[in-house]
């Protein structure tokens, strides 16, 4: 464990190519995020994208994925799920934290979607941030993921890792995304997330990242970065 108290500037400016490239080698051998995941098993409708992003909320990736595959077995469409009860969506998601509310929210998100929408959620951010439930991630998500439009969605792990890399200052996630839009190209700002997920799990953690590791380190600031292995 390295401690660091003052650092000298990075080795190599920060590329962007460079690291999306170097990030891409970093988190082959994990996982996908939990919503990509999904979508390439054919759950990448707006509404599934909403649904499992609620599913995913403050749950580890490992309880999350079976349970949105639960759900989804038993009830993908808003037609099919507004047709269960909330006690029934409940049931399939259950080790899920905040599952309760997450179920209520679920339930009523497809009972609108089906009775106002006719079955299909619009690609429209107002209307995709109305529903229950649904915050700037899960919405940049859906129309992200589910419409192939270019939105940026910012969880902790990206908004941990780009101020460490230094191309961002910035205090929260909504602020975080406003900054890293104007630093990366539309076409990276899904990748993003996909790529920061696991790299966030696995390399630059919350607590002591694997900086003396790490394929980014030379063009990283490792802004706030105080203890590291
Ligand atoms: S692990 Fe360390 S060097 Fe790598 S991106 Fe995170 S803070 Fe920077």
């Amino acid at each position: 464990m390295n401690a660091r108290p003052s650092r000298p500037p990075p080795a190599v400016a920060f590329d962007v190519d460079e690291a999306f490239a170097r990030l891409r080698e970093a988190v082959a051998p994990y996982p996908l995020p939990v919503l990509f995941a999904l979508a390439r098993e054919g759950h990448g409708s707006p509404f599934e994208v909403v649904v499992a992003c609620i599913v995913t909320i403050r749950t580890l990736e490992e309880v999350s994925l079976p349970a949105a595959r639960r759900l989804f077995a038993v009830a993908r469409t808003p037609a099919a799920i507004a047709a269960l009860t909330p006690a029934a969506i409940d049931a399939l998601i259950d080790p899920c934290t905040f599952h309760e509310p997450k179920s209520r929210s679920i339930h009523a998100i497809a009972t609108r979607v089906d009775g106002e929408f006719g079955g299909e959620l619009p690609c429209d951010l107002d209307t995709v941030l109305s529903l229950p439930g649904v915050g700037p991630k899960c919405a940049a998500l859906a129309l992200g993921l589910g419409c192939g439009e270019a939105h940026l969605p910012v969880d902790i792990h990206v908004h941990r890792i780009a101020n460490r890399w230094g191309i961002v200052a910035a205090k929260t996630p909504e602020k975080t995304q406003r900054a890293l839009m104007e630093v990366l190209p539309p076409e990276r700002w899904l990748e993003i997330n996909e790529l920061l997920v696991p790299f966030g799990k696995h390399v630059c953690t919350g607590a002591l990242p694997r900086c003396s590791t790490c394929p980014l380190l030379a063009m990283c600031q490792q802004v706030g970065v105080t203890r590291h292995r």
